[in-house]
Protein backbone atom coordinates (compact mmCIF):
# COMPACT_ATOMS: atom_id res chain seq x y z
CA UNK A 1 0.00 0.00 0.00
CA UNK A 2 3.02 2.29 1.13
CA UNK A 3 4.74 1.33 -2.31
CA UNK A 4 1.23 2.14 -4.05
CA UNK A 5 1.27 6.07 -2.56
CA UNK A 6 4.69 6.50 -3.44
CA UNK A 7 3.86 6.13 -6.48
CA UNK A 8 1.29 8.12 -6.75
CA UNK A 9 3.05 10.23 -5.22
CA UNK A 10 6.09 10.07 -7.47
CA UNK A 11 3.66 10.22 -10.46
CA UNK A 12 2.02 13.49 -8.89
CA UNK A 13 4.98 15.35 -8.51
CA UNK A 14 6.33 14.33 -11.77
CA UNK A 15 3.14 15.89 -13.68
CA UNK A 16 3.17 18.96 -11.63
CA UNK A 17 7.08 19.22 -12.25
CA UNK A 18 5.97 18.74 -16.05
CA UNK A 19 3.02 21.28 -15.92
CA UNK A 20 5.41 23.63 -14.01
CA UNK A 21 8.13 23.48 -17.17
CA UNK A 22 5.19 23.71 -19.74
CA UNK A 23 4.54 26.68 -18.14
CA UNK A 24 7.44 28.27 -18.10
CA UNK A 25 8.09 27.30 -21.78
CA UNK A 26 4.91 28.99 -22.56
CA UNK A 27 5.82 32.17 -20.25
CA UNK A 28 8.97 32.23 -22.50
CA UNK A 29 7.67 31.75 -25.54
CA UNK A 30 5.33 34.81 -25.27
CA UNK A 31 8.14 36.95 -24.09
CA UNK A 32 9.81 35.88 -26.93
CA UNK A 33 6.83 36.70 -28.82
CA UNK A 34 7.38 40.23 -27.45
CA UNK A 35 10.51 41.31 -27.74
CA UNK A 36 11.18 44.19 -29.96
CA UNK A 37 14.65 42.22 -31.44
CA UNK A 38 14.99 43.52 -35.23
CA UNK A 39 14.17 46.69 -36.22
CA UNK A 40 14.75 47.77 -39.57
CA UNK A 41 16.56 51.49 -40.30
CA UNK A 42 16.07 52.87 -43.99
CA UNK A 43 18.23 55.95 -44.53
CA UNK A 44 16.33 57.41 -47.34
CA UNK A 45 17.47 57.55 -51.39
CA UNK A 46 21.14 57.01 -52.16
CA UNK A 47 23.57 56.54 -55.06
CA UNK A 48 21.86 58.29 -58.56
CA UNK A 49 18.74 59.49 -56.25
CA UNK A 50 20.19 62.27 -53.89
CA UNK A 51 17.03 63.19 -52.72
CA UNK A 52 16.37 66.99 -52.34
CA UNK A 53 18.66 69.45 -52.05
CA UNK A 54 19.73 71.85 -50.53
CA UNK A 55 18.96 75.69 -51.42
CA UNK A 56 21.88 77.66 -50.33
CA UNK A 57 24.60 74.89 -49.98
CA UNK A 58 23.65 72.78 -52.44
CA UNK A 59 23.79 69.33 -49.84
CA UNK A 60 21.92 66.78 -50.95
CA UNK A 61 19.15 65.16 -48.48
CA UNK A 62 21.30 61.48 -49.26
CA UNK A 63 24.39 62.92 -47.53
CA UNK A 64 22.41 64.18 -44.46
CA UNK A 65 19.40 61.25 -43.60
CA UNK A 66 22.92 58.39 -44.13
CA UNK A 67 24.84 59.56 -40.52
CA UNK A 68 21.86 60.21 -39.08
CA UNK A 69 20.19 56.96 -39.35
CA UNK A 70 24.23 55.47 -38.58
CA UNK A 71 24.52 57.35 -35.60
CA UNK A 72 20.90 56.20 -34.32
CA UNK A 73 22.11 52.46 -35.41
CA UNK A 74 25.37 52.53 -33.40
CA UNK A 75 23.17 54.33 -30.26
CA UNK A 76 20.93 51.15 -30.13
CA UNK A 77 24.08 48.49 -31.05
CA UNK A 78 26.11 50.08 -27.82
CA UNK A 79 22.85 49.97 -25.59
CA UNK A 80 20.96 47.07 -27.22
CA UNK A 81 23.66 44.36 -28.28
CA UNK A 82 21.23 42.09 -28.80
CA UNK A 83 19.23 43.55 -31.04
CA UNK A 84 19.26 42.68 -34.59
CA UNK A 85 19.61 45.95 -36.67
CA UNK A 86 19.04 46.18 -40.37
CA UNK A 87 20.11 49.52 -42.81
CA UNK A 88 18.53 49.75 -46.20
CA UNK A 89 22.24 51.17 -46.78
CA UNK A 90 25.10 51.91 -44.78
CA UNK A 91 26.92 53.58 -47.86
CA UNK A 92 26.23 55.72 -50.53
CA UNK A 93 24.31 53.62 -52.87
CA UNK A 94 20.86 53.30 -54.34
CA UNK A 95 18.49 50.69 -53.95
CA UNK A 96 14.25 50.68 -54.71
CA UNK A 97 12.24 52.29 -52.48
CA UNK A 98 9.69 48.51 -52.75
CA UNK A 99 12.85 46.48 -52.12
CA UNK A 100 13.32 48.54 -48.55
CA UNK A 101 10.43 47.21 -47.39
CA UNK A 102 10.26 43.93 -48.97
CA UNK A 103 13.64 43.45 -47.51
CA UNK A 104 12.09 44.52 -43.75
CA UNK A 105 9.28 42.21 -44.08
CA UNK A 106 11.56 39.08 -45.17
CA UNK A 107 14.06 40.09 -42.33
CA UNK A 108 10.99 40.10 -39.98
CA UNK A 109 11.83 43.15 -38.94
CA UNK A 110 9.63 44.50 -35.84
CA UNK A 111 10.04 48.69 -36.92
CA UNK A 112 10.40 50.60 -39.41
CA UNK A 113 12.08 53.94 -39.25
CA UNK A 114 12.56 55.90 -42.57
CA UNK A 115 14.74 58.85 -42.35
CA UNK A 116 14.37 61.58 -44.89
CA UNK A 117 14.65 65.18 -45.39
CA UNK A 118 12.28 67.78 -47.04
CA UNK A 119 11.88 70.58 -49.68
CA UNK A 120 9.52 73.06 -49.90
CA UNK A 121 7.52 73.05 -53.23
CA UNK A 122 8.25 76.53 -55.70
CA UNK A 123 4.35 77.91 -54.75
CA UNK A 124 4.44 77.35 -51.15
CA UNK A 125 5.29 79.94 -49.07
CA UNK A 126 8.42 79.42 -46.61
CA UNK A 127 8.29 75.79 -44.07
CA UNK A 128 10.38 74.77 -41.62
CA UNK A 129 10.97 72.09 -39.03
CA UNK A 130 9.98 68.78 -39.16
CA UNK A 131 6.68 65.93 -39.52
CA UNK A 132 6.63 62.94 -38.98
CA UNK A 133 4.23 60.79 -41.52
CA UNK A 134 2.57 57.33 -40.87
CA UNK A 135 -0.74 55.74 -42.27
CA UNK A 136 -4.09 55.18 -40.18
CA UNK A 137 -6.78 53.37 -41.31
CA UNK A 138 -9.91 55.41 -39.93
CA UNK A 139 -8.62 58.13 -42.63
CA UNK A 140 -7.79 56.19 -44.85
CA UNK A 141 -9.81 57.77 -47.92
CA UNK A 142 -7.46 60.88 -47.24
CA UNK A 143 -4.70 59.12 -46.75
CA UNK A 144 -5.42 57.98 -50.58
CA UNK A 145 -6.20 60.39 -51.87
CA UNK A 146 -3.20 62.26 -50.27
CA UNK A 147 -0.40 58.83 -51.86
CA UNK A 148 -2.21 59.40 -54.94
CA UNK A 149 -1.73 62.92 -55.30
CA UNK A 150 1.27 63.83 -54.12
CA UNK A 151 2.96 60.16 -55.29
CA UNK A 152 1.00 58.69 -58.25
CA UNK A 153 3.69 59.35 -60.56
CA UNK A 154 6.41 57.72 -58.58
CA UNK A 155 4.39 55.06 -57.52
CA UNK A 156 3.67 54.10 -60.98
CA UNK A 157 6.98 53.27 -62.06
CA UNK A 158 7.58 51.66 -59.39
CA UNK A 159 4.25 49.21 -59.21
CA UNK A 160 2.96 49.34 -62.69
CA UNK A 161 -0.59 49.43 -63.02
CA UNK A 162 -1.30 47.46 -59.84
CA UNK A 163 -0.37 50.69 -57.87
CA UNK A 164 -4.13 51.07 -56.93
CA UNK A 165 -4.69 47.63 -55.29
CA UNK A 166 -1.00 47.39 -53.91
CA UNK A 167 -2.08 50.40 -51.81
CA UNK A 168 -4.78 49.65 -50.49
CA UNK A 169 -3.92 45.99 -49.94
CA UNK A 170 -0.58 47.24 -48.19
CA UNK A 171 -2.93 50.00 -46.65
CA UNK A 172 -5.35 47.20 -45.01
CA UNK A 173 -2.51 45.24 -43.79
CA UNK A 174 -1.10 47.89 -42.04
CA UNK A 175 -3.77 48.77 -40.39
CA UNK A 176 -2.90 46.11 -37.06
CA UNK A 177 0.26 48.23 -36.56
CA UNK A 178 -1.42 51.95 -36.50
CA UNK A 179 -1.08 52.33 -32.76
CA UNK A 180 1.84 51.39 -32.50
CA UNK A 181 3.22 53.31 -35.07
CA UNK A 182 0.70 56.33 -33.28
CA UNK A 183 2.48 55.88 -30.30
CA UNK A 184 6.10 55.76 -31.81
CA UNK A 185 5.46 59.27 -34.21
CA UNK A 186 3.84 60.87 -30.91
CA UNK A 187 7.16 59.88 -29.01
CA UNK A 188 9.18 60.68 -31.72
CA UNK A 189 7.66 64.36 -31.53
CA UNK A 190 8.00 64.83 -27.99
CA UNK A 191 11.68 63.76 -28.05
CA UNK A 192 12.77 65.80 -31.46
CA UNK A 193 11.34 68.69 -30.15
CA UNK A 194 13.24 67.85 -26.60
CA UNK A 195 16.88 67.08 -27.83
CA UNK A 196 16.65 69.13 -30.76
CA UNK A 197 16.55 72.42 -32.32
CA UNK A 198 13.68 71.69 -34.80
CA UNK A 199 10.42 73.05 -34.47
CA UNK A 200 7.68 70.39 -35.24
CA UNK A 201 5.09 70.62 -37.90
CA UNK A 202 3.03 67.82 -36.68
CA UNK A 203 2.78 63.99 -37.40
CA UNK A 204 0.79 63.45 -40.49
CA UNK A 205 -1.71 60.04 -40.52
CA UNK A 206 -1.42 59.68 -44.33
CA UNK A 207 -0.12 57.02 -46.88
CA UNK A 208 3.72 57.60 -47.66
CA UNK A 209 4.81 55.28 -50.54
CA UNK A 210 8.43 54.45 -48.21
CA UNK A 211 5.98 52.95 -45.44
CA UNK A 212 3.72 51.46 -47.59
CA UNK A 213 4.66 47.78 -47.82
CA UNK A 214 6.21 47.64 -44.47
CA UNK A 215 4.12 44.77 -42.27
CA UNK A 216 5.58 46.37 -39.30
CA UNK A 217 4.76 49.27 -37.24
CA UNK A 218 6.71 52.01 -39.21
CA UNK A 219 7.08 56.02 -39.51
CA UNK A 220 9.10 58.03 -41.46
CA UNK A 221 10.45 61.20 -40.48
CA UNK A 222 10.94 64.21 -42.75
CA UNK A 223 13.91 65.84 -39.97
CA UNK A 224 13.54 69.31 -41.56
CA UNK A 225 13.29 71.65 -44.98
CA UNK A 226 16.61 72.02 -47.05
CA UNK A 227 15.09 74.96 -48.39
CA UNK A 228 15.19 76.44 -45.33
CA UNK A 229 18.40 78.18 -44.39
CA UNK A 230 18.19 77.10 -40.43
CA UNK A 231 17.07 73.80 -41.14
CA UNK A 232 19.61 73.25 -43.66
CA UNK A 233 22.38 74.58 -41.73
CA UNK A 234 21.28 72.59 -38.57
CA UNK A 235 20.82 69.14 -40.57
CA UNK A 236 23.95 69.59 -42.46
CA UNK A 237 25.94 69.86 -39.44
CA UNK A 238 27.18 67.43 -37.09
CA UNK A 239 25.64 68.73 -34.01
CA UNK A 240 22.41 68.48 -35.66
CA UNK A 241 22.87 65.26 -36.90
CA UNK A 242 23.69 63.92 -32.99
CA UNK A 243 21.02 65.73 -31.94
CA UNK A 244 18.56 63.63 -34.25
CA UNK A 245 19.94 60.80 -33.94
CA UNK A 246 19.87 61.49 -30.06
CA UNK A 247 15.93 62.13 -30.30
CA UNK A 248 15.31 59.47 -32.41
CA UNK A 249 17.03 56.97 -30.05
CA UNK A 250 15.31 57.86 -27.18
CA UNK A 251 12.30 57.69 -28.82
CA UNK A 252 13.26 54.17 -29.51
CA UNK A 253 13.60 53.56 -26.08
CA UNK A 254 10.15 54.89 -25.17
CA UNK A 255 8.76 52.44 -27.77
CA UNK A 256 10.79 49.57 -26.61
CA UNK A 257 9.23 49.82 -23.45
CA UNK A 258 5.92 50.07 -24.14
CA UNK A 259 5.97 47.21 -26.86
CA UNK A 260 7.55 44.62 -24.51
CA UNK A 261 5.11 45.18 -21.41
CA UNK A 262 1.93 44.60 -23.88
ZN1 LIG B 1 13.33 61.94 -49.03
Amino acid sequence: MSNYQLTYENIFKKAVKVILLLFIVHCTMLIAQTKLDVIYIDAGHGGKDPGTIGDKTGVQEKNIVLPIAMKLGKLIEEKYPGIKIIYSRTTDEYSQVKDRTIDANNQKAKLFISIHANHKKQEESDKQGFEIYLLNKERFPEAVEFTMKQNFQIAFQQFGKDTLDNFIFSSLAQAGYTRLSEYFASIIEVNMLDHSELISRGVYQAGNWVTLGASMPSVLIETGYLSDINDEKYLSGEKGQNDISIALFNAFQNYKTLYESQ
